[in-house]
Order: C-alpha cells, then sequence, then structure tokens
C-alpha cells in the first residue's frame, strides 16, 4: 500500500474492512470517493451517520427501523395473530417483496449454532416467548435451511408446542442451504402456503 499516501491507504483499508470488500474493490471504491464531487461525499458520510445513529431495533419484532415500533408492527391492517420468524431483516424485506403475507414478524437476528458457539440466549428467542404470551395463533418458522436455520427451527418448535400455538414451517422449495434473501418471491410464497406443522 506504500505506492499511495497516507490518507488513500488509510481509506482503502477503512473500506477493506467492509463485508465482501477485498482489497480491489477496496481501492476501486477509494478512488471512486476521491473523484467525486466534495457535496456528494458530504451527503454520503451524512446518511451513513444519520442512519448508524437514529436506526435501531422495533421494540415488538426487532427489525430494524427508525421508529420505537416498525409501520409492521404499528399497522392495522397486519394481523398480530400471525408471527412469521426469521434470522434477519434482510429476510423479512424478502418476504415483504412479496406483498402477500399479512402477518406480522420476529426477528431472531441469527441462528443456534453449536458450531460457531451461538446459543439460544444469543439470539431474539426469549423476546419471542415474551410476545407468545399475547393473543397469538400462529407462529410460522421461516429460518433458512441451512443445518443452523433447521436447528433453531426444531429448538423453536419445542418451545413453543407446550403453548398449545400452532408452529408451522415453511416447505422446502426453499432450497437447502440457501438464503431466504437470494429466492425469488414465487418461490418464497410457495414455500409459506405449502407450509406444514411441527
Ligand atoms: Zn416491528
Amino acid at each position: 500500500m506504500e505506492y499511495y499516501s497516507e490518507q488513500i491507504s488509510k481509506l482503502i483499508e477503512e473500506l477493506g474492512h467492509l463485508p465482501g470488500i477485498g482489497t480491489k474493490s477496496a481501492q476501486r471504491l477509494a478512488f471512486h470517493l476521491i473523484n467525486l464531487p466534495m457535496e456528494q461525499v458530504e451527503h454520503l458520510t451524512q446518511t451513513i451517520t444519520e442512519a448508524r445513529r437514529n436506526v435501531r431495533y422495533c421494540k415488538d419484532c426487532f427489525t430494524l427501523t427508525d421508529r420505537e415500533i416498525c409501520p409492521i408492527c404499528s399497522s392495522e391492517k397486519r394481523s398480530h395473530k400471525t408471527i412469521m420468524v426469521v434470522e434477519n431483516p434482510r429476510d423479512l424485506a424478502a418476504y415483504e417483496k412479496t406483498g402477500q403475507y399479512k402477518g406480522v414478524y420476529h426477528v431472531l437476528h441469527g441462528a443456534i449454532s453449536p458450531l460457531l458457539g451461538i446459543g439460544p440466549n444469543d439470539i431474539k428467542l426469549k423476546e419471542l416467548l415474551v410476545r407468545l404470551q399475547g393473543e397469538v395463533d400462529e407462529v410460522i418458522i421461516a429460518t433458512n435451511s441451512s443445518l443452523e436455520g433447521e436447528t433453531t427451527a426444531m429448538y423453536i418448535s419445542k418451545l413453543i408446542k407446550p403453548t398449545g400455538i400452532r408452529v408451522t414451517r415453511i416447505a422446502s422449495g426453499v432450497p437447502v442451504g440457501g438464503d431466504l434473501e437470494y429466492i425469488d418471491e414465487i418461490t418464497l410464497l410457495r414455500a409459506l402456503e405449502g407450509r406444514t406443522e411441527l
């Protein structure tokens, strides 16, 4: 990195810490930013700072939002008696894009992974159980069909079963190991419609 001035090297290094950005991409981004008009750079940094400052977890479903309660949870058009459990806000967005799901969500922010040392207490599971004390008819488990996603689904279903609340799992059709966020909307809808009892 000694070919560049210290400040450019520092910028490349910082950008390289972002997920999915290798050294080459970091260099390309750095040169792009350096060549942008000053006001565009200021707008970008301001947007990042404001998002970081204001975005937080919804108090009900734990998705990312800039309000105390997210627009989905505060909507009266959604059924609050059906809760779909997803691993992260990107999966929630994937289901929202279908425009067909009328219930609400619960975002776990991860999945149980004994291999990575992630246990039930490391994701938003306790918070889900608290919500189930309200009026809930069905919990749809829409974790990924990876080993971690399946482990989490089984764990949750065992927890919920004794409460008598209906627990379902989205159907396969979602490829094994597949991340929900990369799956097309029709496949997602089929998976939801074909959900099975756990
Ligand atoms: Zn919410």
